[in-house]
């Protein structure tokens, strides 16, 4: 099966069958004798109007991929964790999950796959509780770091923080990224949904009322 058939919905159908209909009334037409000055026209436009339901069919398809990447990448993520223990970043068993409290975020408790060591992993399990600790981390720890660098105390602990607030902000800014390319997908399929309605029903009325085809072209933009 085509792998880009599941993102056809009822309005993407109904369009194309309008349009093959359109198509095989004006070739009948031409077949028949009855030759319209503007038939290539005709023809170009409606096959340019069935590469844009295939553009919007994409769209949906990218979308659909872009969601189970962001939902992959985080099941991935909560694959590692800090182990207490082996003080390093292990394989880790999902086992539950825990309310921070204080932060009023979820995190997985988890199990050390090296050594057995149950605990929980401070980073959370979803990606909007993740910015809310990356988004803490750097207000808290921010202001400590301007503090400390006014007294000029240079500490190595400073730069540890110093470290840590960078690396949130990096990571805040990549998930942000990540959510404004889906939020702009999003709203392209949503901008492309409405004209395409509206050309299903332009289509339509044109075949009830026996073709009307001026106007055509508005819609191939
Ligand atoms: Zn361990």
């Amino acid at each position: 099966m085509n792998e880009l058939a599941v993102f056809y919905d009822a309005i993407d159908r109904e369009t194309l069958d309008l349009i093959n209909y359109h198509k095989q009334c004006l070739e009948d037409a031409e077949k028949s004798g009855n030759h319209d000055p503007e038939y290539e026209e005709k023809i170009i436009v409606l096959d340019q109007l069935i590469e844009h339901v295939h553009e919007r069919v994409i769209q949906k398809k990218m979308l659909y991929e872009k969601e189970k990447q962001i939902e992959s990448d985080l099941l991935k993520s909560r694959g590692h964790g800090d182990c207490p223990t082996c003080n390093d970043n292990m394989d880790v068993e999902i086992i539950g999950e825990e309310k921070n409290e204080e932060l009023d975020v979820i995190c997985d408790t988890v199990i050390c796959k090296h050594c057995g060591t149950e605990f929980m992993n401070p980073m959370p399990n979803t990606w909007s509780d993740r910015l809310k600790l990356f988004e803490f981390i750097i207000t808290s720890f921010g202001g400590l770091i301007d503090a400390e660098n006014k007294r000029s105390n240079n500490t190595t602990d400073l730069q540890a923080f110093i470290e840590l607030v960078e690396g949130c902000k990096k990571m805040k800014e990549a998930q942000l990224e990540v959510e404004r390319t889906e939020r702009d997908l999003w709203a392209a399929i949503k901008a492309s949904e409405v004209a395409q309605i509206d050309l299903r029903d332009f289509l339509l009325m044109a075949k009830l009322q026996g073709m009307r085809w001026d106007n055509l072209d508005t819609f191939v933009n």
